[in-house]
C-alpha cells in the first residue's frame, strides 16, 4: 500500500472530529473550535468531511496534516498514530515505535472512541424514529379530521378509527423522544 492509500484509508476509518476532540481541540456547539495553528480570538477552525479548514489564518488539512504540524512528526508517522490510537486495524508503517501508546492507554482511546460512536448512532436513531413518528401523526390527524363521521348514522370510516386508536400512542413514543 502506497503512503497516500493508507492516509487515505486511515482518515476515511474515522470521524475526524471525533479524533480532533481526542486531540484536545474543543469544538464549540456550531462544530468550530479556536485554530490551532494562530492566535484565534474567535473559533475559526472547522471540519468539513475529513477535511479541517481555518476560516482565520486559511491553513487547510486533514487529520494526518493536522498531526504532522502541530507535533513535528512525518505523515508516515501520524497516519501510523491514528491507525494506532483509533484501533483502524492497518498494519503500522515505519517510525511508529515513538508514538505507540500503552497497551492500557490503547484500550482506554479506543473505548473513548467506540463510545462516541455509539453515542452518535444512538442520536441518529433517535432523531429518524422522531421523524417518522412525526411524520405519521400528521397523517393521522389529517385522517382523524378528513373522516370523522359527519353525523350519528355515518358509518365510521377505518382510517378515522385507526387515526384515533393509534394517535395517543405516537404521541406517547414522540414524548418519550424528546
Ligand atoms: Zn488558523
Amino acid at each position: 500500500m502506497r503512503i497516500s492509500e493508507y492516509i487515505y484509508t486511515i482518515k476515511n476509518s474515522i470521524d475526524t472530529q471525533a479524533a480532533l476532540e481526542r486531540y484536545g481541540i474543543s469544538f464549540n456547539n456550531r462544530g468550530f473550535s479556536k485554530c490551532p495553528f494562530h492566535a484565534d480570538k474567535t473559533a475559526s477552525f472547522k471540519v468539513k468531511g475529513t477535511t479541517c479548514h481555518c476560516f482565520g489564518c486559511g491553513w487547510t488539512g486533514d487529520i494526518v496534516d493536522f498531526l504532522c504540524k502541530r507535533d513535528g512528526i512525518t505523515a508516515a508517522e501520524a497516519a501510523s498514530k491514528v491507525n494506532y490510537d483509533f484501533g483502524v486495524g492497518l498494519e503500522p508503517i515505519y517510525g511508529l515505535d515513538s508514538y505507540a501508546p500503552s497497551t492500557a492507554q490503547n484500550k482506554a482511546i479506543s473505548q473513548a472512541y467506540r463510545d462516541h460512536l455509539a453515542a452518535a448512532e444512538r442520536e441518529r436513531i433517535k432523531t429518524e424514529a422522531y421523524n417518522s413518528l412525526t411524520g405519521e401523526w400528521i397523517q393521522l390527524d389529517m385522517d382523524e379530521r378528513k373522516y370523522a363521521p359527519k353525523s350519528i348514522e355515518d358509518p365510521i370510516d377505518d382510517r378515522f378509527c385507526k387515526a384515533i386508536v393509534r394517535k395517543p400512542i405516537v404521541e406517547y413514543l414522540l414524548m418519550t423522544l424528546v
